[in-house]
């Protein structure tokens, strides 16, 4: 079995929840629309589910809506706020997810609005004093997009100080919440945004299902048009396993927080311990300072490190170069290129879950150290 360091890409479903989603391939199969008793079977754990995970955000049940994912909830709340909302300036940063950066891109020429992005700080930090100042600068409607943890390097910009720059200046704040979301405990009524996303596969859910929040203040209109499932802002037969998974598995994380969120931060920092003795690098923010279960780093140039990936495939570990919704490859990531790595620095994201030991870090580091002195090309074995 492989040791798989590639939490940030997807994980796998939680025992308890792939147990609470089984009853809705069969017994529970009804619509949850249906009104008859097959389908109020299926809707009312939806609907407990929801109310849960409102609890979790301190958000109201009423202000989430069930969708595809955290594509999908991006891509949906920027389109209604540039479509119903009247803003009329996004800002946004240059390391967002490919969905918030194609999509900002693309509501821009489509909606004729002004696009505009923070500038970076040292190590890829979003320069929270120069948002302040391009939001004072200017009277149109808009909205902030920044995310929460960055996918590939880590780095956290905090919601709260987001939260209450963009109230002093009556902007929007949308803000992706997919990778630290099980990671993060968020008080959305102390500090309140427009919309988030999140998506169950990221937190031990089930795939293909997510969550777009939307503050009840905004009066949007339906994204998906069709049967007026979820308020009518997304249509479409409620997937009841899906949404019944991943409302399970956020209560699993929440339940486990103090057990799994202080073991993670170990086996990071034993990983990163190890890496630093070896001559690795650290990319992005300091790997105390960044979200616990991303670790990216970068190997010193030797002829051989553009085959670390693949060797250590072949070694029987999943890691990933870069964010493994790009194109795979590290010259690829937008981010990197951002925080300017030097491109023979070839770079690796691990990232880690809840099931990671330290014996799998001390293997991984065991392979690594003998791949980082493998001079010669005999020694490697493809
Ligand atoms: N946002 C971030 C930060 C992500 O890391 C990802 C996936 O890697 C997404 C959005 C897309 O989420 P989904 O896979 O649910 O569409």
């Amino acid at each position: 079995m492989a040791i798989y360091f590639d939490n940030a890409s997807t994980t796998p479903v939680h025992p308890e929840v792939l147990e609470a989603m089984l009853p809705f391939f069969k017994d529970h199969f009804g619509n949850p629309s249906s009104t008859h008793s097959q389908g109020r079977k299926s809707r009312a754990p939806i609907e407990l589910g929801r109310k849960k995970l409102a609890e979790i955000l301190n958000v109201s049940p009423l202000e989430l809506c069930f969708n595809s994912g955290g594509t999908e909830g991006n891509n949906n709340a920027l389109t209604v706020a540039a479509r119903d909302l009247e803003v009329t300036r996004f800002i946004s940063s240059p390391i967002e997810h490919k969905c918030v950066l194609k999509t900002c891109k693309n509501i821009a020429e489509d909606f004729g609005i002004e696009l505009e992005y923070v500038p970076l700080r040292e190590n890829a930090m979003i320069d929270l004093d120069a948002l302040d100042e391009m939001l004072a600068k200017s009277d149109k409607k808009t909205l902030v997009t920044i995310m929460h943890a960055n996918n590939e390097i880590g780095n956290m910009t905090s919601i709260e100080k987001m939260s209450a720059i963009c109230l002093k200046h009556g902007a929007l704040l949308h803000t992706d919440i997919v990778q630290s979301f099980g990671h993060y405990k968020f008080d959305f009524a102390a500090h309140p945004v427009d919309f988030f996303s999140l998506s169950g596969h990221k937190f031990h859910g089930p795939k293909g299902v997510g969550v777009m929040y939307v503050n009840k203040k905004h009066p949007i209109r339906a994204f998906i048009n069709g049967g007026g499932q979820e308020r009518d802002i997304r249509s479409g037969t409620l997937n009841a396993p899906g949404i019944v998974g991943l409302c399970k598995a956020a209560e699993v994380a929440y339940r486990d927080f103090e057990e799994t969120e202080p073991h993670i931060t170990k086996i990071k920092m034993r990983l990163w311990q190890g890496l630093k003795e070896m001559g690795v690098v650290s990319n992005g923010d300091a790997p105390e300072n960044t979200l616990n279960k991303v670790l990216n780093v970068g190997f010193p140039p030797s002829k051989y490190a553009e085959i670390f990936l693949l060797k250590l495939d072949i070694e029987g570990f999943c890691v990933s170069a870069g964010s493994a919704c790009s194109s795979g490859a590290s010259a690829g990531s937008h981010v990197l290129q951002a925080l300017g790595i030097d491109p023979s620095w070839p770079c690796i994201r691990f990232s880690f879950s809840r099931y990671n030991t330290e014996a799998e870090v001390d293997q991984l580091l065991a392979t690594l150290k003998t791949l980082v002195k493998t001079e010669s090309p005999s020694s490697i074995e493809l």
